[in-house]
């Protein structure tokens, strides 16, 4: 290996011509899913559905309901081009905000695997392209893939316990009522553990491997990466768009230079497709 002044890596930085040549990774919009929570946007190729019912109780009964609104939403986007993801979990529709059916005071992970199953068949049936577990309980994707042997399964494998979700929350009303969501999602400290979810995902039956928060977590997109041959998605969380957008409204940061910075950094560490608010601002962008 040559050292300077014969190797001079400035060399390729010259010109945005020629940085343009030599880009190691590429924003495409082919890959990026907009988490909606009603209505689409010009330009984006792919969506994520979000329910916020107008009732909740104990059950999440909404979750599963044939006339839900997703169910609906699914429906009346039948024969859109885009591609229609569910998010699968009962916390939008329980009345304590917790993922599952709650038993002496905790999330009961066998019980609430039927009602996700069932939740998951209720999205294919109206029309979803695939489902997207999202409840951290042990053996889901094994419940949904039983019921589902047909449908793409994105399974959000690593999903942390992660104060990144508030504006989403906040916006889904589905804080929990009651403690916290650790006892089912994924302690922040841990990388090892997220390769055991994944490949317990794998084992059960996922087709695409999910991290979620990503900009915290890299670490954890880039071992999966190195780990699984699975397509690799990561979730650009509510709280990490947030950030940029405060900062830019205060004049602190450029939101574009801001937003695709981030985004490459979360393809570089290994995401091969990436869900994120930028999406309908990235139709424009790039
Ligand atoms: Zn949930």
């Amino acid at each position: 290996m040559s050292s300077f002044p014969v190797t001079r890596l400035r060399r390729l930085r010259r010109t945005s011509g020629i940085r343009n040549l030599v880009r190691e990774t590429r924003l495409d919009l082919d890959d990026f899913v907009m988490p909606l929570f009603v209505g689409t946007r010009l330009g984006v190729r792919a969506v994520i559905l979000f329910g916020i019912p107008d009732e909740k109780d104990e059950e999440g009964s909404g979750a599963y309901d044939d006339d839900g609104i997703i169910q609906r939403a699914l429906r009346a986007l039948d024969g859109s081009e885009l591609v229609l993801l569910t998010d699968v979990c009962l916390c939008e529709y329980t009345s304590h905000g917790h993922c599952g059916v709650i038993r002496n005071g905790e999330v009961d992970n066998d019980e609430t695997l039927e009602l996700i199953a069932r939740t998951a068949v209720t999205h294919v049936e109206a029309g979803a392209d695939a489902v997207c577990p999202s409840d951290m309980m042990d053996g889901r994707v094994a419940a949904i893939r039983d019921e589902l042997p047909e449908t793409p399964i994105i399974a959000y494998s690593a999903k942390y316990a992660s104060a990144f979700y508030g504006p989403f929350r906040e916006a889904a009303e589905s804080a929990p009522a009651f403690g916290d969501r650790r006892g089912y999602q994924m302690d922040p400290g841990n990388v090892r553990e997220a390769l055991r979810e994944c490949d317990q995902d794998v084992a059960e039956g996922a087709d695409v491997l999910m991290i979620k928060p990503a900009l915290p977590y890299l670490d954890v997109i880039r071992a999966a990466r190195e780990r699984f041959d699975l397509p690799l998605a990561a979730y650009n969380v509510s709280g990490e768009y947030a950030m940029v957008k405060a900062a830019a409204a205060k004049g602190f940061l450029d939101e574009r230079q801001a937003a695709l910075e981030s985004l490459t950094a979360i393809k570089r560490a290994g995401a091969d497709l990436v869900v994120s608010y930028w999406t309908k601002e990235l139709a424009t962008w790039l």
